[in-house]
């Protein structure tokens, strides 16, 4: 990365550290992704801020701290075989690669699901396969999935994603909600399926239908 991206790098973790972020492993691989290579590069100077930012195609880039929270969330049990459901600019999908043995990505808009995949490529992030689909049918022939992430927000728990988490365990980090979404974590063991509610997020919608 170029020196005054590394600075500016670095202030960001501890940002993330301040507002309660405390995994390390999340907390490194944060601080030497690239996130301004996952943004057009009239945005480029604004890649470090604690912010969400536009990608085009009318979505953003999640909020750097909203991607550590929701990791941090998912890594609880070690997973090995992550589902993300939203590719949108590829940057959660690049800090998942870094933390896990194999991530699944979902996006319904062919020009990011394409733009994502050259960027993870040039990371040389090899062990990551995207797809164009809709994400709340999941990514049935890969399943199960020990950890499945969804990066938009759903107006009700997508039936099809608990179905191929894993009963062993299974985490899925979603935001969930019309107008106001809350951030949910759910656990699967077995056929029991437990819930926590952690806080109050901001999301684009989780949308139904055909890909663009
Ligand atoms: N994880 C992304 C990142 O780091 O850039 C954030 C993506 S943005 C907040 C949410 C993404 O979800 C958008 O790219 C949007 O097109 C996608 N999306 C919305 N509904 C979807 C669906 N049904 N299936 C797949 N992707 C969907």
């Amino acid at each position: 990365m170029l020196a005054n991206f590394i600075g500016m790098a670095r202030r960001l973790r501890e940002q993330l550290q301040q507002q309660g972020i405390t995994n390390a492993r999340v907390l490194d691989v944060i601080e030497r992704t690239p996130r301004h290579n996952f943004m057009p590069e009239s945005l480029a100077h604004k890649a470090y801020e604690n912010t969400a930012l536009p990608i085009g195609n009318g979505q953003t880039i999640s909020q750097p701290y909203i991607v550590a929270q929701m990791t941090s969330l998912l890594l609880t049990h070690q997973p090995r075989r992550v589902l993300e459901i939203g590719t949108g600019s590829g940057y959660q999908t690049a800090v998942l690669a870094q933390l896990v043995d194999e991530v699944y990505s979902v996006e319904r808009i062919s020009a990011l699901q394409y733009q994502a995949k050259r960027r993870l490529n040039k990371l040389d992030l090899h062990h990551v396969r995207t797809k164009l689909g809709d994400g709340w049918q999941g990514w049935a022939s890969k399943a199960p999935f020990d950890g499945i992430i969804v990066t938009a927000a759903a107006a009700k728990i997508p039936q099809d994603l608990l179905t191929q988490l894993s009963p062993q365990q299974g985490i899925m980090v979603l935001p969930l909600g019309e107008g106001r979404h809350r951030l949910l974590v759910i656990q699967r063991d077995g056929d029991d399926f437990s819930y926590r509610d952690i806080e109050d997020v901001r999301f684009v919608p989780l949308i139904a239908g055909d890909t663009e």
